[in-house]
């Protein structure tokens, strides 16, 4: 029936329990005679469907009472916006920097305040910076970092210590990889098209105590609080996609939960990386300690060999393998989807191409 292993960095690879699920529930869901796409947001069926969702995603995160879930549009780049725009009360927030998500941030925060670098930088697009050495401004109005750089495959193996000042965090590429102390966070958003579910629908995850103080002119579609007080349901909000999300939380419940999912995601990439240390031939510039999961990122020694690799890889259904534009090389993403055989057929394939061309 065709499906390929699909390592692209997102829109991903999702559940194909789930996918089968939902195409069984697409026309009909649920004996409503229409649906899921077809549905009024405020009918007593999808009402159903965004409140399971939500409970199913604070079951398997664990997130406390004090915390709200939205469920918004616009990606995690509207949030590069959203965040400074309800939470830069102070004029000025911190900043880490390791890669070009940290900076598209940074660089969209600072149409609204002072925009100050607490650690990392240039230096920083291949590990993280030392937990020590992250230098806090007590009155910034929070610190902001990317627990996992999507492009560069750099993530953190620890979660910053910022005190007083709240914790910000694009969580777009690991978000629902493991098991995560939600409490140290002030918010977390992400992107859903890698972990969560398809494109088009953002997570926001909110201590209430951050709620509703935003700048002023801050349009009423981009204040935190307005979606805290109607269930994301202000406006329309992107309703098969939280649907399609719902039964992906669903689906990690149903393997193990988080706990489970984040051993395996561990034993994926550690298979991964093993195969890249045991040889000359590939390459990770990523250092130990900062080396992500989810986006593995390595090149050929010999680069010219890029193309015939990529293209090998591809007749042998093994996609998408291709690094980012702004870096090249390879990178494959390991999302919660790809299986441990997905893993095993790309090694395979690594040491057989290896075998021919090394
Ligand atoms: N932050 C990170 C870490 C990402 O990986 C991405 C997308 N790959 C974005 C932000 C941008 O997300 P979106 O396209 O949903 O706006």
């Amino acid at each position: 029936m065709g499906r390929v292993y699909n390592f692209s960095s997102g829109p991903a690879t999702l559940p194909l329990t789930v996918l089968e699920k939902v195409q069984a529930e697409l026309v009909d869901w649920g004996g409503s005679g229409m649906s899921v796409m077809e549905m009024s947001h405020r009918g007593d069926d999808f009402v159903g469907i965004a409140e399971r969702a939500e409970a199913t995603l604070r079951r398997i995160l664990d997130v406390p009472d004090t915390y709200r879930v939205l469920f918004l549009q616009g990606g995690a780049t509207a949030q590069f916006a959203m965040v400074p725009m309800n939470l830069m009360r102070g004029g000025s927030a911190d900043f880490i920097d390791t890669g070009i998500w940290s900076q598209k941030a940074m660089t969209e925060a600072a149409r609204y305040g002072r925009v100050r670098l607490a650690a990392g930088g240039p230096d920083y697009a291949t590990r993280v910076p030392a937990a020590g050495s992250i230098e806090i401004d007590p009155a910034a109005s929070y610190l902001h970092y990317t627990p996992n750089e999507t492009i560069g495959g750099v993530e953190f193996p620890y979660i910053p210590d910022s005190g007083d000042v709240p914790l910000v965090a694009d969580m777009s590429s690991t978000l629902l990889s493991r098991p995560l102390d939600v409490s140290r966070f002030g918010l977390i958003y992400a992107g859903a098209q890698k972990n969560v579910g398809p494109s088009g629908l953002t997570l926001v995850i909110v201590h209430e105590d951050l709620l509703g103080d935003p700048l002023p002119g801050t349009p009423t579609v981009f204040d935190y609080r307005v979606y805290a007080e109607n269930a994301s349901m202000y406006n329309t909000p992107p309703t098969f996609a939280w649907y399609v999300a719902g039964e992906v939380f669903a689906w990690i419940e149903a393997e193990g939960g988080l706990p489970a999912i984040g051993e395996r995601n561990r034993r994926k990439a550690a298979k991964l990386y093993a195969a890249l240390d045991g040889t000359e031939f590939y390459r990770t510039a990523v250092a130990q300690d900062s080396r992500s999961w989810m986006n593995v990122t390595f090149t050929l020694a010999e680069t010219a060999l890029d193309t015939e690799f990529l293209r090998g890889a591809d007749a042998a259904g093994l996609k998408s393998l291709k690094g980012h534009r702004s870096v090249g090389g390879m990178r494959a993403s390991l999302y919660n989807a790809m299986p441990e055989a997905g893993v095993d057929a790309l090694v395979d394939y690594m040491k057989e191409f290896e075998r021919i061309r090394g």
